[in-house]
């Protein structure tokens, strides 16, 4: 309860503070997730750096004032403790789209994605990792209830399980709108990482 009063003391202002997300880095200095990118509130931020769970490595020019005290928002916070990655990441409709790239794993395209059961379930294909791609909505339909073969189609890549390391690296190609500049020596969107 004693950083939940704390952080009330501080006045908000009307002009936008709530728009200035702290970047939270593990221990090792590596943002704790990509995609989506690691991010809290100023709040929790200002919250865990008393609870002594983060220490503060940037800040924003703007300031915040308790009664007595006045600083200046986090704008990067590192993790006292190493949070260690799970070596796999769940298998969730996001993480597979994120695994594919938001690509159809038929004809390439972007946009509004669908899944689709490489061996169709009426087939008894399962939905894993391993039977499960991205398709747009054309492909979907033509593939319908076909197998590769019958359908005349292939896949860009045979789908498989991703470990947590190969999702974070597909994560550093989607960064989000807005990038501080003190996030920059954090992370790492340059083409030169990308494989
Ligand atoms: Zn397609």
């Amino acid at each position: 309860m004693l950083y939940g009063s704390f952080a009330g003391q501080f006045v908000r202002q009307p002009a936008g503070l709530r728009d200035h997300p702290a970047l939270v880095l593990n221990a090792d200095f590596r943002p704790l997730s990509y995609f989506p990118l690691s991010l809290w509130p100023w709040q929790e931020a200002i919250k865990a750096a008393f609870l002594d769970r983060v220490q503060i490595v940037a800040e924003y020019d703007e300031v915040v004032h308790s009664p007595s005290i006045a600083m200046r928002l986090p704008s990067v916070v590192v993790l006292r403790d190493y949070v260690k990655p799970a070596r796999y990441p769940a298998f969730t409709r996001f993480n597979l789209f994120l695994r594919d790239e938001f690509a159809c794993q038929y004809c390439g395209s972007r946009g509004e994605m669908t899944f689709d059961h490489v061996i169709p379930r009426s087939r008894g294909g399962r939905t894993t990792w391993e039977n499960v791609v991205a398709a747009c909505g054309p492909c979907n339909l033509r593939k319908a209830s076909l197998t590769l073969r019958q359908a005349g189609m292939s896949l860009s890549r045979p789908p498989r399980r991703p470990d947590a390391v190969e999702l974070q690296n597909k994560g550093r190609k989607f960064p989000p709108n807005f990038l501080h500049d003190s996030w920059m020596d954090f992370l790492y969107w340059d083409a030169e990482l990308e494989s």
